[in-house]
């Protein structure tokens, strides 16, 4: 039973005083909740209780300055970057929330293990928001819209806002049936701090194993996961911010969504916006070959090793709409 619904139970909320503001915010946080019904509430409140995980992860970044440098992290948190941006690329956008191809059960619950390392919240979390996203482009129930609700309510803050946290079970509903899904996204802090404490125990091997890397515990934590996670974190929300914002637009689209290759570097193909706002349906996001799409490269090589299958092209029909022309 947790907390909430057992002070439910025992009558502590209603013989207390009622709970409000950040203890309420506290109480429901631990409760982990769901949305089983369509939420259109449209609240643009920040949660300042929710700020402050945010305000942690980023103010750690600045450890550096205690901790330096050395190739061996920097090469960590590179890479580190890279793997996870793949993992949601790839498999919370293009697999979970939008099913453009297919996969085993276990290839399925490896990455979105590797999403959740991502500390964006679990794999039906992000799904159930970004589907809302894309059936609410740029109205003022889009919950992360640039146009309708600014710049930083559409990168960050919007995450912090009550009806944005618990899961919208209702959109999710055939990626609900995997128990092993539903657990990482009940308990989504627990991937997180075990990347945290792998950093650090890489970081005190290789310095007391090869101490010329120059690198130690507390200097892989943070280039590992702080300085990767926050770079990643904000590559990621550019796709909800500035590619509604800056870019050209192929398709005659509803929203305010555009094709940015700046973006596309940064996020491994996802900068195509347009495109995949006017087809979202296709595994690639990069309609052209010209269009670097590398998160499509590597589902492609993944399919001719059977890891993943079927994955589903742009039909013709899209092409013919292309405005710009080839
Ligand atoms: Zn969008
Ligand atoms: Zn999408």
């Amino acid at each position: 039973m947790d907390l909430l619904t057992f002070m439910e139970h025992t009558n502590i909320v209603d013989n207390a005083r009622p709970l409000k503001g950040w203890r309420l915010a506290l109480l429901h946080w631990s409760k982990g909740d769901h949305n089983d019904d369509e939420v259109t509430e449209d609240c643009h409140q920040v949660d300042w209780v929710r700020l402050v995980p945010f305000a942690v992860l980023h103010l750690s970044c600045l450890g550096v300055f205690w901790v330096g440098w050395s190739p061996v992290a920097v090469g960590v948190a590179f890479v580190a970057y890279w793997v996870r941006m793949f993992a949601i690329t790839g498999f919370y956008h293009r697999y979970f929330s939008h099913r453009t191809f297919k996969t085993s059960r276990a290839v399925q619950f490896l990455f979105a293990v590797l999403g959740n390392a991502a500390v964006q919240r679990g794999p039906l979390w992000w799904a159930g928001h970004h589907r809302h996203h894309h059936r609410h482009s740029d109205a003022a129930s889009d919950v992360h819209s640039p146009k309708a609700h600014g710049f930083w309510w559409s990168h960050i803050l919007w995450i912090t806002s009550r009806p944005n946290f618990p899961t919208r079970l209702y959109n999710v509903r055939d990626l609900a049936r995997f128990p092993e899904l539903r657990f990482l996204d009940r308990f989504d802090t627990i991937v997180p701090i075990l990347l945290a404490v792998a950093m650090y125990a890489l970081g005190e091997y290789c310095g007391s194993r090869f101490p010329e890397s120059g690198t130690s515990g507390w200097q892989m934590l943070v280039w590992g996961f702080f300085i990767s996670t926050i770079v990643l974190f904000h590559g990621t929300c550019t796709i909800n911010s500035l590619s509604h914002l800056f870019g050209r637009r192929r398709f005659a689209t509803q929203d305010h969504s555009r094709n940015n290759i700046w973006l596309a570097l940064i996020t491994m193909g996802e900068g195509w916006h347009n495109n995949h706002h006017y087809y979202p349906g296709a595994a690639r996001q990069g309609f052209y070959w010209w269009e670097f799409d590398p998160t499509y490269y590597l589902l492609k090589m993944l399919s001719w090793i059977g890891l993943v299958r079927d994955l589903r092209p742009v039909p013709k029909r899209v092409y013919d709409q292309d405005v710009s022309g080839p």
